[in-house]
């Protein structure tokens, strides 16, 4: 038997050439227990960036990558689990939303979520802004607040695929991160270990997020329903706009503020609130409670009307620490030091807002970060009034900024995210295609 050298499996690559199963579990083993130097596992991510992999290849990559960690068994937890993967946007808190929603119609909904970095959110930043509210659940505490509330969500914990950890700590730091096997074996390892029985992706497309081209986030989403498939696991995706933030809020206490908007049933015809209504009915079909997309869409109607989606929130915040009222009484919520009013100092039709210079400013004021290991203001962000198609005056409102106390705030700064034209136009809509559905 030869052995095996990491500088093989670099030069097969390099060439083009395919690796086998073995080589890729090699790597993956070598990589997270430091047994493989990272130069060269720098140098082999850059080489599947320049040369892709087989759809064989990814799919053992993702194994490789689960199985180098711990996988959590729901069995315990009756029904089929279904869990929601959004590749990342700016003001997207659809999860915050759709959770709630979908465990109130009767299926199970675990979930793990990432923090933030740079112009997009995290879903844990989000739910830590409700005070008290524990993010970082034990297992036992996960399967807890499944088992009495059909919801939980936490952030991932360190023994779920710790090989992602360290492959994307390498590909942040060498431009690696814009791979379609290497996102999809990414994002499907930790899913995969996460133990749940189905999927919906939010592949996000445009300016704002990693695919910016429809083939690109098309080609994305079928990678990622390819290796779920094959692997037991039910996946839909929907590839959705993402060029403007997604709803009024960005910033991680206002982000509580809209989601509970919505599952009060106000601003239901939002985009933010569409798309999430959505996303939970295919949850909905593909956890048995329901077979077509309209009775589905009906049982969502029902949780917001009869309040159960609310009632799930406010009972998987106190089961888990947090103070519940807070979701019903803001000024419990983290607040900022000053708001400051950017209006329009122009009269004219909205043409586009540039949701990636929104996001950067808000991570600016302290709401995301630039390095991971920054700490966040959780009261501070931007309101967005603004919307793309508004017919808008001089004067009117567009923007608040909620800052810490005394911080300069750069009105041009914001003036300049956006782009006018003289006729009116019609926004795009946010659903641009759909695989699986
Ligand atoms: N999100 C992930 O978890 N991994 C990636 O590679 C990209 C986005």
């Amino acid at each position: 038997m030869t052995t095996m050298r990491m500088y093989d499996l670099i030069y097969t690559k390099k060439l083009g050439g395919a690796l086998s199963p073995e080589q890729i579990a090699f790597w993956v083993r070598g990589a997270t227990d430091g047994s493989i130097p990272d130069e060269q596992s720098a140098s082999l991510l850059m080489a599947i960036c320049w040369r892709g992999m087989s759809t064989e290849e990814t799919l053992a990559l993702t194994l490789a990558m689960r199985d180098s960690g711990k996988r959590l068994d729901l069995s315990s937890i009756p029904g089929l689990k279904v869990d929601k993967h959004s590749t990342g946007g700016v003001g997207d808190k659809t999860t915050l939303i759709l959770g709630p929603i979908v465990a109130a119609c009767g299926v199970p909904c675990p979930m793990f979520s990432g923090r933030g970095l740079g112009h997009t959110g995290g879903t844990v930043d989000k739910f830590a802004a409700i005070p008290g509210l524990r993010v970082e659940l034990s297992e036992a505490e996960f399967l807890r607040s499944l088992r009495e509330t059909r919801f939980a969500n936490s952030a991932q914990t360190a023994d779920i695929a710790p090989a992602d950890k360290k492959l994307y700590a390498l590909r942040d730091v060498t431009a690696t991160v814009e791979s379609i096997p290497l996102i999809t074996a990414s994002i499907m390892s930790k899913k995969l270990a996460g133990g749940a029985d189905a999927l919906a992706l939010d592949v996000k497309c445009g300016p704002a997020a990693f695919m910016k081209t429809l083939d690109e986030a098309r080609a994305l989403a079928q990678s990622m329903v390819d290796v779920g498939t094959a692997h037991g696991m039910q996946v839909r995706a929907l590839i959705t706009r993402m060029d403007a933030p997604l709803g009024w809020a960005i910033g991680n206490a206002l982000e509580i503020m809209e989601s509970v908007e919505i599952l009060r049933g106000e601003r239901d015809a939002s985009d933010l609130a569409q798309m999430s209504f959505r996303l939970a009915a295919e949850m909905l079909i593909m956890g048995d409670a329901a077979t077509t997309l309209e009775e589905a869409q009906a049982k969502v109607q029902a949780s917001l009307r009869d309040g159960s989606a609310l009632e799930t929130l406010r009972r998987f915040t106190a089961l888990n620490g947090g103070d519940a009222r807070a979701l019903d009484d803001f000024s419990r919520l983290p607040q900022p030091g000053q708001v400051v009013d950017i209006r329009a100092d122009q009269d004219g039709h909205i043409a586009a807002i540039d949701g990636r210079a929104l996001g950067l400013l808000a991570m600016d004021l302290g709401a995301g970060r630039r390095d991971r290991s920054d700490v966040l203001d959780l009261g501070v962000g931007l309101r967005v009034l603004a919307r793309v198609g508004q017919k808008v005056a001089k004067g009117d409102l567009l923007f608040q900024v909620c800052a810490k106390a005394g911080q300069a705030i750069m009105p041009d700064l914001y003036q300049s995210t956006l782009q006018w034209t003289t006729i009116p136009i019609a926004p795009a809509p946010w659903l641009m295609a759909s695989l699986g559905c």
